[in-house]
């Protein structure tokens, strides 16, 4: 995640971008409504810095800053407040007036939101003030033509550079949502679903069985003597092994078989729409074949699996039962020598593989 320094940083290079295009649009606004008005070489030294060497400054300020984030606040203040002293200079001439004080509105609540559009709203009066005490008060009533066509790249350009850059924004914003969803929602060792969400995933194949009154079973899989591999040949070493059961999971089933880490050396799977005799086949299968992983590893090291397995029955009211099932039928597999899979059912079933609880 960005610090602050960081987000004040992208902050300030962001509105380096909007600021050069927004001032220098606005320097042919300001110079159109002006000119009439012969004002003092000081005015056009100021309207020309304004307009061409503030941005740079501006982002340079920033950079610098021990907190840049506020500097670029401090410099939006600045740009709305020069925005009210022009609107003065230039002696509320409408459509000048009007186009300065509705692109930096919209600038302010996009940056900043209400409170900043406010806060900017009270600088501009500011501003305003500033201009009023240098300029002499008065009021044009009519924009010229030329006065209106300089308006225009303003008025036109401004809103679409400020629409992308808050599409950008929000399009970046959508990303990292998605991966930090994705993120908490994985277990980050061996990259498939965390605890939480293989249960989320369990409820919701538990009411899709209910209501089909038919249903598929689930596993619990748990790696015999972890501890002692750990122990033995180091806990990187253990990790490689669970990395490998996992990436074994992912390959060997289906698309539509729902793999977790339930926590330490225990997986879970839920194997929808399976009989419990193929089920347990399926289970087998892997126990066999991450046996002889093992030893391609390293010949010395053991890996065995002992494996629980459940079916969906209908007469359990919740879940959590459907899992203890599979959970006793892992016990039994413990118990009784380890290296196995054991099912657990009320209606064995009707061609059983290995052995039943
Ligand atoms: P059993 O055959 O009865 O399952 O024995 P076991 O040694 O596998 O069971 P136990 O629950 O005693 O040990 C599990 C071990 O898994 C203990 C813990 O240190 C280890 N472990 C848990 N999470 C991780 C992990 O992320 N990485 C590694 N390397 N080890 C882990
Ligand atoms: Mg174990």
């Amino acid at each position: 995640m960005e610090n602050a320094g960081g987000k004040g940083f992208s902050l300030a290079r962001r509105l380096y971008v909007s600021r050069i295009l927004g001032v220098a649009l606005g320097l042919v606004c300001v110079v159109a409504a002006m000119y009439p008005l012969d004002p003092p070489p000081w005015v056009w030294g100021f309207m020309l810095f304004n307009g061409l060497l503030w941005p740079h400054l501006a982002y340079q300020w920033s950079r610098r800053a021990g907190k840049p984030y506020h500097a670029e606040y401090r410099n939006l203040l600045i740009d709305t407040f020069l925005g009210g002293f022009w609107i003065a200079a230039m002696h509320f001439n409408p459509l000048p007036t009007a186009t300065t004080l509705s692109m930096m509105a919209m600038n302010n609540v996009a940056i900043g939101g209400l409170r900043f559009l406010l806060a900017g709203l009270a600088v501009q009066v500011l501003g305003v003030g500033v201009g009023l005490l240098i300029f002499a008060p008065a009021f044009i009533p009519a924009t010229s033509a030329m006065q209106l066509y300089a308006c225009l790249p303003l008025l036109c350009l401004y809103p679409l550079a400020l629409g992308w850059i808050c599409f950008r924004q929000a399009h970046s914003l959508g990303r990292r949502k998605r991966e930090l969803l994705a993120l908490s929602r994985t277990d980050s060792l061996t990259g498939l679903l965390n605890h939480g969400t293989w249960k989320d995933q369990l409820e919701i194949e538990f009411q899709r069985c209910k209501r089909q009154q038919e249903g598929g079973a689930i596993a619990l899989i748990d790696i015999d003597h972890f501890k002692s591999i750990n122990d033995t040949y180091g806990h990187v070493a253990g990790d490689i092994v669970l990395r490998q059961l996992s990436k074994m999971l992912k390959q060997n089933l289906r698309a539509t078989d729902v793999a977790g880490r339930y926590g330490g050396d225990e997986f879970c799977v839920i194997l929808p729409d399976l009989p419990l005799n193929r089920a347990a086949a399926v289970m087998d299968a892997l126990r066999d074949r991450f046996a002889t992983l093992g030893y391609e590893q390293d010949p010395a090291l053991q890996v065995s699996l002992s494996i629980g397995l459940a079916a969906f029955n209908p007469a359990h009211t919740d879940a959590t039962l459907w899992l203890n099932d599979a959970d006793q039928a892992l016990y039994q597999a413990k118990t009784t020598g380890r290296n196995r899979v054991i099912c657990c059912s009320d209606q064995p079933p009707s061609q059983p593989v290995l052995d039943s609880v």
